[in-house]
């Protein structure tokens, strides 16, 4: 890919303050995009910015709760407001819940739910009117390898991902004759403070998930970031209501 090839384009990550999204914010910035990060952590967020500024990148923070659809509206319009469109959108925001079959609980259920799906569908209710204003877009969801597959002791995180992959190629084809791909990016375990949370630092649990990854390791968030980056560009005109694998190979 050029490495201008987002110039004069608009990205949007949620949840760019840590991880993945923060590591797509960086690298949508490197490629020539202006870039707006939304989370719910204002100080992690500053410093986002200041290393994309740092890098000669262009980007700004603005704090949302992907569970409140006034937030997520709210950075969306700042996003059109301050760079004049939406081009590129990456719904990322998510968090994880372990716990086996007799632990679930509704709050768990709920909690979960409400930010890695109805974040999800609600970003991209407000992502695509804006593209809608500009002739497309592009957008990706995450799912995750657990979302296709699924895994033991995971069932609401399962499930959530699992619906995440129905909401994409729901919207893929409902907004596909307006120019607008939606896909999802899969990701295998990847070295984040998510998967320290899943399975530890160290240890058995985390010994087990890294053989379940041919390649022998955990991918790393800009491993992530490129795949997002190819879905999200010109690159990828005829690719929509599709999931990218990117897990090193991972077999449950
Ligand atoms: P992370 O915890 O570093 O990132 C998650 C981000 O989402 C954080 O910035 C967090 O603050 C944000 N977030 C959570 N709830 C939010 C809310 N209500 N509103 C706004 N932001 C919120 O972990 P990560 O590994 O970078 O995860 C990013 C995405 O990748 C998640 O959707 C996760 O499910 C998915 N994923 C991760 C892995 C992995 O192994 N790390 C594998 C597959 C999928």
């Amino acid at each position: 890919m050029e490495h201008n090839s987002y110039a004069n384009k608009v990205a949007f990550v949620t949840g760019g303050t840590s991880g993945i999204g923060k590591a797509t914010a960086i690298a949508f910035a490197d490629a020539g995009a202006k870039v707006v990060l939304t989370g719910r952590r204002e100080k992690e967020g500053a410093a986002v910015v200041a290393e994309i500024k740092k890098r000669g990148g262009e980007a700004s923070f603005i704090h949302t709760d992907v569970t409140k659809e006034a937030d997520v509206k709210a950075a969306v319009d700042f996003t059109v407001q301050t760079y004049g469109r939406l081009d590129v959108a990456f719904n990322n925001a998510g968090i994880e819940m372990v716990g086996s079959l007799d632990q679930v609980t509704e709050e768990q259920y709920q909690n979960t739910f409400n930010i890695n799906v109805w974040g999800v569908l609600s970003s991209m209710k407000h992502e695509v009117a804006a593209m809608q204003k500009t002739g497309g877009g592009a957008i990706v969801n995450t799912s995750s390898e657990f979302g296709l597959v699924g895994g033991a002791s995971a069932s609401i995180y399962v499930g959530s991902k699992f619906a995440v992959e129905g909401l994409t190629k729901s919207i893929a084809v409902e907004v596909a004759k307006q120019n607008i791909r939606v896909n999802a990016v899969a990701p295998g375990a990847v070295q984040t403070d998510m998967v320290d949370r899943f399975v530890g630092k160290e240890g058995e649990a985390r010994d087990d998930l890294i053989a379940k990854h041919p390649i022998g390791r955990f991918g790393t968030s800009e491993e992530i970031a490129a795949a997002v980056l190819y879905l999200c560009s010109d690159a990828a005109t005829f690719t929509i209501g599709s999931t990218l694998s990117v897990d090193g190979g991972y077999s449950a």
